[in-house]
């Protein structure tokens, strides 16, 4: 039997290319993969933009699927178990990854929904930055992660839970998850908001999700004094900012990457984001809006690229 990969072969292209079957070595586990979340890294990739892969390269990195084969010594997964993974490469029809890095997911959550990667990072986001109870807590873009960061943060017993985006339609599913407050700073007037929610003093706690220098700048105006700036985004290029305010602000900064839990994303983080997604704390069905098959994966990042208003999520289904 053959497996299907998906190659980015060079900016701006991918081709589908055929190899063996993988075969599960000591501590792996071979995955029928059934859905793959796009991630915005590999649409840097494909634009071009520096990433923390170099081409050419077979990619993906959120595979959701069954596991088919254990290799040897791996106890606590077995052929039909329903998981999420962290493994490369993920847009194919099968892939080999650690048992270490994968969780298993309930029996009534779709493939596509159950995308886990993405929640291992907002796990890993939340526990690293550490807000408290009571905190005045700003989330700087309103796409994808930071939606599931609301979710996350729903319910943590905030004084505010803020939510900032130019895109209105993202401001109400923001509301709708559990922000107290939504503000485009393209059209509202953010000196007012801050001053009406949190006294003038400005945020606790700003999570940049937005992955944009603009984001930066506005997190660095919204902080208070002594405010914590959890940097959430992946910023592909270099960033510009303000050191005169932080200074004068006395902020803490925290780069909530998955860097920072190291091998604890894959085998902590993640086996948490499995039970939050089968408590409900995570809910992907309306941050999905595209599908596509395994060898349309050029068009998928060709249209995810354009950054489209309606585009929130996409999967590849193989
Ligand atoms: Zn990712």
């Amino acid at each position: 039997m053959r497996n299907r990969v998906g190659v980015l072969v060079s900016a701006g292209l991918v081709r589908i290319e055929e190899y063996d079957m993988p075969k599960p070595r000591d501590g792996e586990v071979l995955i029928r993969v059934r859905a793959t979340g796009i991630c915005s890294g590999d649409i840097y990739a494909f634009k071009g933009l520096p990433v923390w892969f170099t081409l050419p390269a077979p990619f993906g990195h959120e595979p959701v699927g069954d596991i088919v084969e254990v290799g040897p010594n791996v106890t606590a997964l077995k052929p039909g178990d329903r998981i999420m993974a962290i493994g490369s490469p993920a847009y194919a029809d099968y892939l080999v990854a650690k048992a270490s890095s994968v969780a298993k997911i309930p029996n009534n959550i779709p493939y596509e929904y159950a995308i886990g990667e993405p929640l291992a990072a907002i796990v890993n986001v939340v526990r690293v930055t550490q807000p408290r109870l009571g905190d005045y807590v700003a989330v700087i873009g309103s796409g994808y992660m930071g939606l599931l960061l609301i979710q996350a943060l729903r319910g943590m017993g905030f004084s505010e839970l803020a939510a900032f985006d130019i895109i209105d339609d993202r401001l109400k599913l923001a509301k709708e998850f559990g922000a107290t407050a939504i503000i485009n700073p393209s059209v509202d007037d953010v000196d007012k908001a801050i001053k009406e929610l949190t006294d003038g003093n400005g945020f606790n706690v700003v999570f940049e999700v937005s992955g944009n220098p603009s984001g930066v700048d506005l997190a660095t105006r919204i902080i208070g004094k002594r405010g914590r700036l959890s940097i959430v985004s992946y910023h592909s290029l270099p960033v510009q900012v303000n050191f005169r305010i932080w200074d004068a602000k006395g902020i803490d900064l925290v780069m909530a990457v998955p860097a920072r839990s190291g091998d604890e994303y894959a085998t902590i983080d993640l086996k948490i984001a499995a039970r939050l997604l089968e408590r409900g704390v995570f809910n992907q069905e309306k941050l999905i809006t595209h599908k596509w098959r395994l060898n349309e994966l050029q068009e998928a990042l060709e249209y995810a690229s354009k950054k489209p208003r309606e585009y929130i999520k996409g999967v590849i289904i193989p």
